[in-house]
């Protein structure tokens, strides 16, 4: 038997696995998916478990069956690339693997800023996100909550909480001079207009210098706050961070066009842990997971795989709540409830789908 091993049932992992499902799959092929969670979650949607508004199932769906998958419920710990064995947190057995794609997400970055770690909530997974919800969720009336960052996932959070509890005072600290700084300008207006009429207080050329547990200090001023949620930075997965392996600016693992790593072909690595002209995304991780299933049936039918075609992203969308959003779809940008409804469509076919 030949085993592949999938690091992460997440975008990009449950991709590869319905990939090789959808492919005629040599009989003597074992795959093994393993994650923390013994289902497939939507990291997309996380702000929605962080707010309240969204129920666990909501956000996650089974994986699938078939005589020809195994799964391993656990947490990783560390890769060893020699003996081509995977480890785990807290209990003894080993997985090996012939072919191993490495999936696991992204972590939070803390830049350095004391207290940011310890004092700070996440939305950078599952269990994290529900943490956060307990913090936020208990907020007495009229609590302060500061969202740090206003990318995309500070945006979401910041306007779920606001729907979901319209007593608490919100304030998101963006690091440039408008929010969403990678988006055309209407798309940042649209968004700024929504902060105002909302009442999210945006403070822009934020520098927080370091949080505590009751505030967040920022260009010498400390807020005095009761919870504070860190969406300012990512970085790859410890894990692959401590792989001796060629890396990029962003600590992420240099592939080749086969999503291989270059002195070690039998290890894939796709979505946020794979360096890339593109930005980070749960659609990037999904086609390179896809791409990655038809590499791997080629090489086990022993065929050279073809070049995978160049990644065409569709856009990306963005919620602001319940009945309005952004996004940029086909080149163009759009804003209000069009793109929302576009965006609970994906995610209601995406589930449909995996
Ligand atoms: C709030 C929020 C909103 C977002 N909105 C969008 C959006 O609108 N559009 C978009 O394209 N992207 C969005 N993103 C980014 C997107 O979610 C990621 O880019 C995408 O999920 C990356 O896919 P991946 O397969 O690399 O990792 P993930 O989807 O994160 O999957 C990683 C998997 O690995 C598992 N795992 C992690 N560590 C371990 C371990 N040690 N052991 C075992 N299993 C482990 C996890 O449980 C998970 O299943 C958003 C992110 C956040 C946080």
């Amino acid at each position: 038997m030949k085993n592949i091993v999938i690091l992460g049932g997440g975008y990009g992992g449950i991709k590869v696995l319905t990939g090789l499902l959808g492919l005629s799959l040599p009989k003597d092929v074992l795959i093994t998916v393993v994650d923390k969670n013994p289902y497939h979650s939507y990291k997309t949607e996380f702000h929605t478990i962080v707010a309240g508004t969204a129920a666990d199932v909501d956000v996650r769906t089974k994986f699938p069956k078939h005589d020809q998958v195994e799964y391993e419920f656990g947490t990783v710990r560390s890769i060893n690339y020699e003996t081509q064995e995977i480890y785990f947190e807290g209990k003894s057995n080993i997985v090996s693997y012939d072919y191993l794609v490495i999936a696991l997400g992204c972590e939070d970055a803390y830049h350095g800023i004391e207290g940011a770690e310890k004092y700070t909530e996440s939305v950078q997974s599952f269990s994290k996100a529900r943490h956060a919800a307990l913090a936020v969720g208990n907020l007495k009336a009229y609590g302060k909550l500061s969202i740090v960052g206003a990318g995309l996932s500070g945006i979401e959070v910041a306007s779920e909480v606001r729907e979901s509890r319209p007593d608490l005072n919100i304030r998101l600290l963006d690091r440039g001079g408008s929010v969403l700084r990678a988006f055309d300008p209407k798309i940042q207006a649209h968004v700024a207009d929504w902060f105002i009429r909302n009442d999210v207080e945006v403070l822009h050329h934020a520098n927080v210098e370091y949080v505590e547990k009751d505030g967040v200090c920022n260009n010498g001023i400390c807020y005095v706050n009761d919870v504070t949620v860190w969406t300012a930075g990512v970085q790859p997965h410890r894990i692959v961070r401590e792989l001796p392996f060629k890396k990029d600016k962003y600590n992420k693992i240099v592939v080749n066009k086969f999503f291989q790593v270059p002195t070690h072909k039998n290890i894939y690595v796709i979505g946020d842990n794979a360096s890339s002209e593109h930005s980070p995304s749960g659609q990037l991780a999904g086609q390179q997971g896809e791409q990655v299933a038809v590499i791997l049936e080629n090489t086990l039918k022993g065929r050279q795989p073809k070049t995978p075609k160049e990644i065409r992203l569709r856009g990306t969308l963005g919620s602001l709540g319940r009945s309005d959003g952004f996004g940029s779809m086909f080149s163009q940008s759009l804003t209000g409830l069009l793109p929302r409804l576009t965006k609970s469509g994906v995610l209601w076919l995406q589930k449909r789908h995996n």
